[in-house]
């Protein structure tokens, strides 16, 4: 008993002396965290040098792209073949994926030889071959018939230009096929496989090992997007965002890119850390000076490392009684798994191991002799463990810092001999990786068979994005209209105002086509002090508006708000009317103008019928007013009787006006040309001057005067029945007025959100948005604000923008992809509202050129609305879509400031001017 504790004393003494002896010796293999974290930051920059369109030339880490766009999602299914080439064997797999009610993947695989003279000689031949080997699987499982889609994973440097298009950049371990170098190996493939005849496969994709090692991983864990390999050699790929991607055009989403990562330092960056062992090994190798980073990590090196550093222990006598061996010294001689079962840490295992592969290589090892082996062993290991963590960190931080996540939570997919036989090594990386980043949540997962299956899972997804692809696009096909359609919608929107202004079929049209008794716009002379108010719009306010002529032309203006109680509004007309002129009392009051008797316009936003400027005849209360006694009423004699009952001061009420009216009649002051006015707001409506001989409801044909044509009730009759889609119809049924203002409904801010809404709903049904998990707040009605469609459209936004207003929705589990299509959606459905809206315009513009019997038209028109004037695309759309359609017609926009307020103000002091 004493004797064995004595020994166990003994024996630590001794290795801890033996550590020490190496710790010291290999002191510049071990890596401080400082170092570490150093050598992240360095490999940050190499992965921007590469990613950077001007730098990427001169970058060591080439940052491939892969055009590898999405991982798995778990809803893949179908059967695959995939190519293995480039790794150990050569091999045919079938790949069953299936998803009924649980994933699985079932794999059929075959090794092929290829002969030593193919790998050498002609390379259609190589390719024959490869076709040959095809052939002979599909005869084997009886499918020569069908024409499955296959994945080709080729491990060899290649630039890619396609999913499936891949140009060999030169081939490596060992292959030296002629013909092939520079030529895109699937073409090469295709052309083989057409040769025989006998069959057809659909060739989908061309991947990396490093690829198929994320994607494998990917289907079993959706949160994987970094692929690992430590095998014989090294390299790493993740998930980057396309905006970053400057060598593949465009920006949203994306792509897989292989780092090709072994070759950090091949400019020298890794210098100051590559010891006089890595020299030697670089200098002894088939590529000095190439794949630096790979040679202080991966398996084909780290045998060698631990023999040169045993060789030169031995040499200065701190090994072996400075005794070699001739086998000691032979390059190659110590394998990389005599380091693995060295350290092995099971009771001595790993010791006797190290006795055992001394002895094998001639030498006479004592105890210390073993554990200073050990030592070794460890060290060179835990370095390429280290340094592996260091650079896997920069690319965690990136991942990080593209999803401006405070804390990332993501899995790496990992492969190779190193990782998975090493005893130790993939315990120091992980710890290392925690250690350098603790604010991320690090799953690491073993691939099974990254190459084979992995090539099968990018075609896979490949295939299931196409078949969602153009389920999604079926359905937003429905919602694009084309350049004919649009013809159409503009030619019915002329009929309809034919008939609203004729006398015969003014009630049966859609679009009432309401005179407004304004007959002239401004020309500039009109001057005075006007009072206007603004009632129906999303304030009530009054207004006093001073406008000057002559030199010092020009329009100021004053305003208060004031709130009108939900009681006023539901309460009697008599309570509501005498709110508004106690607003007016107090806001002369307020401007110090007690008593003054001044002209008024009213902004009266809701539909009225006119018999003159002064008169509006209240058809119908909207936007929640209720006020009894009203409708049928003159609201111009409501006011009126108010302001009397008030007796404090007395008004001239000079016109009641539409918005749309005042809006034109604003942009008109700026500009004479302006003779139409557009709202695209909550509603969407049109005014325009017509001529008075076509305006059959007022009697005189002389001139023009403004016609509001109350347009949103344009498809009331089912005119746009056949552009209307599924959505439209579920909008329309659960809106509160059914059936009416259906041209509305597709155009303006109180629908839009509530169409893509109920597209997304439709998607999500279907399985391609959302993983399929309908929300309950995706479900609630106005959820999505029609403000949205303007932020996600915004130009500046990048992805993870549209990713956090989603989160903000409740959408919580979105993903890049579900970001692209919610963004798709959004600007289908704004896009159709700017050209529906445009055709109707386009109508508008071409009437009154015809009215003039013009060949010509120069008009300008005025506008005013939330939509129009914040949606980054909707103006440009609707500008675009009058050109297409009314070519003759050379079409201003103008942005109305304060439409109902000043526009108000404007038609009185028009008024006044004819008047007098
Ligand atoms: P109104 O039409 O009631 O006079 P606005 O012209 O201000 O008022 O339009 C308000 C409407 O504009 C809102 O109902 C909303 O649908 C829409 N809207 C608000 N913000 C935005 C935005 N940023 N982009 C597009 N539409 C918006
Ligand atoms: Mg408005």
């Amino acid at each position: 008993m004493i004797a064995s504790h004595l020994l166990a004393y003994y024996f630590t003494e001794l290795h801890h002396d033996q550590v020490q002896k190496v710790d010291k010796y290999l002191y510049h293999l071990r890596l401080s965290d400082e170092t570490l974290m150093d050598v992240s930051v360095r490999f940050r920059r190499e992965m921007d040098k590469g990613l950077c369109r001007d730098t990427n030339s001169t970058a060591a880490v080439k940052m491939l792209p892969t055009f590898v766009r999405s991982t798995p999602d778990g809803t893949e299914k179908g059967s695959f073949l995939a190519l293995d080439l480039g790794g150990s064997n050569f091999r045919v797999l079938l790949v069953k994926v299936s998803v009924n009610g649980k994933q699985k993947v079932e794999m059929e695989n075959q090794i092929y030889a290829i002969p030593e003279d193919l790998m050498r000689g002609n390379g259609s031949e190589l390719f024959d071959h490869i076709a040959d080997c095809l052939a002979n699987f599909l005869d084997n499982l009886g499918i020569k018939n069908k024409k499955l889609p296959l994945g080709f994973t080729f491990s060899f440097p290649c630039q890619q230009t396609e999913l499936d298009e891949s140009i060999l950049v030169s081939w490596t371990k060992g292959f030296k096929a002629s013909g092939v170098e520079g030529k895109d190996v699937v073409s090469l493939l295709r052309k083989a496989i057409k040769k025989r005849g006998d069959f057809d496969i659909d060739i989908v994709a061309v991947i990396n090992d490093t690829v198929g090692t994320m994607m494998t991983c990917g289907y079993d864990d959706h949160h994987c997007e970094i692929g690992l390999i430590v095998g014989t050699g090294t390299n790493a790929c993740y998930m980057e965002e396309m905006r970053n991607l400057e060598l593949v055009e465009g920006d949203e989403g994306r792509m897989c890119v292989n780092m090709e990562w072994g070759a950090f330092g091949d400019d020298g960056a890794l210098e100051d850390l590559r010891t006089d062992f890595d020299l030697e090994i670089d200098a002894g190798s088939l590529n000095p000076g190439k794949q630096l980073f790979e040679k202080m990590i991966s398996g084909m090196y780290m045998g060698e490392l631990v023999r040169l550093i045993l060789v030169k222990m031995a040499k200065e006598k701190l090994l072996f009684q400075g005794q070699t061996t001739p086998d000691l010294l032979t390059t190659g001689h110590f394998i990389t798994s005599y380091v693995f079962a060295i350290e092995n840490d099971k009771d001595k295992e790993g010791l006797e191991s190290a006795e055992q592969v001394l002895q094998s290589l001639g030498l006479n090892p004592s105890v210390e002799d073993c554990i200073a082996t050990q030592r070794v062993c460890q060290i060179v290991s835990t370095r390429a463990a280290h340094l592996c963590a260091a650079t896997l960190v920069a690319v965690l931080r990136q991942i990080r810092d593209n999803k401006a996540a405070e804390r990332l939570r993501t899995t790496i997919g990992v492969d190779g001999s190193v990782y998975k036989n090493h005893p130790q090594f993939a315990r120091r990386l992980h710890k290392m990786v925690r250690r350098l980043v603790p604010d991320c949540d690090v799953r690491f997962l073993r691939s099974q068979d990254g190459s084979g299956k992995g090539a099968a899972m990018v075609t896979a997804v490949a295939y299931r994005l196409a078949t969602q692809h153009a389920e999604r696009q079926r359905i937003l096909d429905t919602l694009r209209l084309s350049h004919e359609q649009l013809l159409e919608v503009k030619k019915r929107m002329g009929d309809e105002m034919v008939r609203g202004l004729s006398k015969q079929h003014h009630k049966q049209a859609s679009v009432r086509m309401l005179p407004s008794y304004v007959r002239s716009t401004p020309d500039g002379t009109e001057h005075g002090d006007f009072l206007a108010l603004d009632l129906g719009g999303t304030n009530f306010r009054v207004l006093l508006v001073r406008v000057r002529s002559g030199k010092r032309r020009s329009v100021e203006m004053h305003n208060k708000i004031y709130g009108i109680p939900q009681e006023t509004m539901q309460g009697t007309g008599e309570e509501l009317f005498d709110h508004i002129v106690y607003c007016i009392a107090d806001f002369l009051e307020y401007m110090g103008m007690k008593g003054a008797s001044l002209p008024l316009g009213f902004t009266f936003s809701f539909p009225c019928h006119q018999t003159k400027l002064d008169q509006g005849i209240l058809l119908k209360w909207t936007k929640g007013f209720r006020a009894s006694g009203c409708e049928g009423e003159d609201v111009v004699m409501l006011l009126k009787d108010a302001i009397h009952r008030r007796e404090e001061f007395d008004l001239d009420v000079v016109a009641v006006v539409n918005d749309t009216v005042g809006t034109m009649m604003t942009c008109g002051y700026e500009d004479p040309r302006c003779e139409v006015g557009l709202i695209v707001g909550t509603g969407t409506n049109a005014c325009y001057m017509e001529e008075m001989q076509n305006v059959e409801m007022v009697e005189g044909d002389e001139g023009r005067m403004c016609v509001n044509m109350e347009w949103g009730a344009f498809g009331d009759h089912g005119e746009l029945d056949d552009v209307c889609t599924e959505f439209d119809r579920i909008v329309d049924d659960c809106s509160n007025n059914p059936g009416k203002q259906r041209y509305e409904k597709m155009i303006s801010g109180m629908y839009l959100g509530e169409i893509v809404r109920n597209v997304l709903l439709e998607f999500t049904a279907k399985g391609l948005l959302f993983r399929g998990k309908l929300s309950e707040r995706l479900k609630t009605r106005g959820i999505f604000e029609t403000k949205f469609l303007s932020q996600i459209e915004s130009d500046r936004l990048a992805l993870r923008q549209v990713r956090s207003i989603l989160q903000h929705l409740g959408l919580t589990s979105s993903t890049c992809d579900d970001s692209i299509l919610v963004k798709e959606v959004c600007s289908v459905v704004a896009r159709r509202a700017a050209q529906l809206c445009g055709a109707g315009l386009a109508a508008v513009v071409d009437k009154i050129r015809l009215n003039r019997k013009l060949e010509h038209l120069r008009i300008t028109v005025g506008v005013d609305g939330t939509l129009y004037k914040l949606h980054p695309h909707f103006s440009g759309i609707m500008k675009e879509t009058v050109r297409a359609l009314s070519p003759q017609c050379e079409v201003t926009f103008l942005q109305s400031e304060d439409g109902s307020g000043k526009g108000a103000a404007l038609i009185t002091a028009v008024a006044c001017r004819i008047r007098h």
